[in-house]
Order: C-alpha cells, then structure tokens, then sequence
C-alpha cells in the first residue's frame, strides 16, 4: 500500500517504529566537514523525518550501518575471553539505490564467499530491512545508470519513500511497516528511477589477458605516484570496500585485559601487503590505484562473474583531496586500452607479414 504524510505523521510513524527498530539514515552533522565551515552527512539513528537528508547525497555510505569503521569482536581478561555480543534490534536503514546494490556487493564477499560467512558482517545484516530513499539523480560525480545499478526491485526492500519539503510518499512492502505508515492518506506513489546521470563511463573491456598483463605495465599508472597521497579517504568513502585489520586495546595500565578491535583497512595505503621480511608489492601509490580501479573494473566481476563492484556512487570523487576522479581514471584506462590493443594489433600484422 501506498500512503501520502504530512512531517508531523511521518514523525509519528518513526516514533512508533523506533519502539521496534534502531532507524537509520543520512543525517547532517553542521561544522564537521573536511574544511572550515562546512558539513558532513553520514548516517546515523535518527527520530524524526526532518533529520533526514534526502536532498543531496550522503558523504559516508550506508555500509557503515553494517560495518562501522571500527567495533569490538571480542574482549579479554588474562586466559578467558569474551565475544562482542553485537546489535541486538532489527535496524531500519534509509538507503539509495547505488547504497542497496552495494550491499548486495559486500554480502558475495563476506557471506559465502569460498564456503566463508564473516560472522561479524552476518550478525548485522540480517537484522537489516532496507527503506528505499528515490533518488532524483545525484550530483556531478554520480554515475549509477553506467553501472546499471540506478534501479532496484521490490524484494531488495521493505518500503520505499519519496521525500518532500512538506512530507512524503511511502509504499510499504514489508506487512510489518504498514501499521505505522497507514496513517497517512492513500496514495498511488510508486518509486521511479533516475534514468540519466550528469556523468557516464565506458566499461573497460578486459577480456583479454595480454590486454591486461600490458595494461598493469602502463605508464598511466605513474602519474598517481605523485598525485595521489595515499590517505585512503577515497576507500574509507567508498560504498562497497570491505577491506579490514584487527587491533588490540588495553585497558589503563594492564596488558592482560582489553579487547580487539575490527578497524577498517584501505588497499591505497602504503604498507597495506607489507609481509613478513617488509616486503610489499605495491609500494608505489599508482600500483595501489591500478589494484584499486582492477579490483572495482575487473577482478571482481572475474570472482564473482555478475556486475562490477563499482556502484557509480561518486563518493570516491567527491572525497577525494586531490581531485582524482574514479570516472576520468576509468576514461584513461579505455585510452590505454585502445593503445595497447592498437600496438597488439600492428605486432599481429607483422607477424603474419614474415611468415
Ligand atoms: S569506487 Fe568510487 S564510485 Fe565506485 S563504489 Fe567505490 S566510492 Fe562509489
Ligand atoms: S585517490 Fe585520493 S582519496 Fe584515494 S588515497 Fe589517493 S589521494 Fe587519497
């Protein structure tokens, strides 16, 4: 059913929910921004509808509902031990499209993956309902309808909304939300789709291994050593990385009682392969952007043999201190791809001259 509500009915609805759910959406945190004077938005619990930013895009994804930047898996105490016990209510998150898909993402890679299921991952998503936030397109860095993961369908979600300055359409999927959204006036809302972003990208084409063996040996890669600083805010942004390391914390003055902590780790920061005897194999910043932009453009997809693992949701770009832009890069790497096919080619030709 579909149900049209005023703000103060929508907040009545989330109260009467958050009896129920822990409720989470984009939310603005004023003066918190990377510069002076500016905001952030990134998610967190919400208790009205006015809390939520549904205008402009979240900085941070919804992914750091399900896998925050750092939490406690167990603690301990001189021999004994203790796991984290976890979230312990259903959890209602606000989430686009770009952010649905990628949690579709994150599930083949944490859950089931090689016979695997990362029971810290599982614990929370399945507690997880999704509200779908209708996007009206993004901004200039958004490419979601090039990833095809502009649209999404009724069983990715419990209910989808609609936001308006004075309110919002909601249609319920989930029989146990209607009850709450019931109090607004029926309505004929159905979610639409952003068909068109300001910006595309051409998907890469690397079937070939010769393609790619030449194209991680391509001096593209070279102007990132410089460019790129290796903060690592372009993964930490990033709706589907899932990369992480483990950290212990004591606790005051004794090493024999803390806990150990799940931190999220980024591929772009040097040290990151670090083995044992120091040795790294990507110690250049442009080998960890080639690793980064193959894994999202390639490698992904070639595990997993359905979709890339870019959602096309910009927030890489957007964060980014230097302006490196993931659509520009992708565009570079098609012009080296080019080249290097074209080269291939002429090899080709010669070869057949002299046979
Ligand atoms: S690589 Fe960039 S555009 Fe793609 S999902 Fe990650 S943050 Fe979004
Ligand atoms: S690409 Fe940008 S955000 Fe990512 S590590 Fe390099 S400088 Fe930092």
């Amino acid at each position: 059913m579909s149900y049209a509500l005023s703000i103060g009915q929508a907040d009545q609805a989330l109260r009467a929910l958050a009896e129920r759910y822990d409720i989470y959406a984009p939310k603005r945190f004023p003066k918190q921004g990377r510069f002076s004077d500016t905001d952030v938005i990134r998610y967190d619990k919400v208790e009205r509808a006015s809390d939520i930013v549904w205008d402009v895009k979240s900085d941070y994804p919804a992914k750091e509902v399900i896998t925050p930047i750092q939490q406690a898996i167990f603690y301990f105490a001189e021999e004994e031990y203790r796991a984290s016990r976890g979230r312990q209510r259903p959890i209602l998150l606000f989430a686009r499209p770009c952010d649905i898909h990628a949690q579709k993402i994150q599930a083949r890679i944490m859950a089931g993956n090689g016979g695997f299921t990362d029971h810290y991952y599982a614990r929370v998503r399945e507690r997880v309902k999704f509200i779908l936030m209708e996007c009206a397109g993004g901004d200039d860095t958004c490419f979601c309808v090039s990833m095809g993961t502009n649209a999404v369908e009724p069983a990715d979600y419990a209910a989808a909304v609609r936001f308006r300055p004075d309110g919002l359409l909601i249609k319920t999927e989930d029989p146990e939300l209607e009850a709450a959204f019931s109090l607004g006036a029926p309505s004929d809302f159905a979610p639409e789709f952003v068909t068109e972003n300001q910006r595309t990208v051409t998907l890469p084409d690397l079937e070939d291994k010769a393609v790619r063996q030449a194209l991680k040996a391509h001096p593209m890669w070279r102007q990132f050593d410089k460019r790129c600083i290796s903060c690592g805010a372009c993964t930490v942004a990033c709706s589907t990385c899932t990369c992480f390391t483990t950290r212990d914390l004591t606790y005051g003055d004794n090493p024999e009682a803390g806990e150990r902590r799940r931190v999220t780790a980024s591929c772009q920061i040097a040290g990151f392969d670090q083995m044992a005897g120091q040795k790294e194999f990507r110690s250049a910043a442009g080998d960890r952007m080639r690793y980064k932009v193959l894994h999202k453009f390639h490698d992904y997809k070639a595990r997993f043999g359905e979709g890339h693992m870019c959602v096309g949701c910009g927030r890489c770009t957007h964060r980014c201190p230097e302006m490196i832009s993931i659509t520009a890069t992708v565009e570079k790497m098609n012009a080296a791809i080019a080249e290097i096919k074209a080269g291939l080619a002429q090899s080709e030709q010669e070869v057949d001259r002299h046979v």
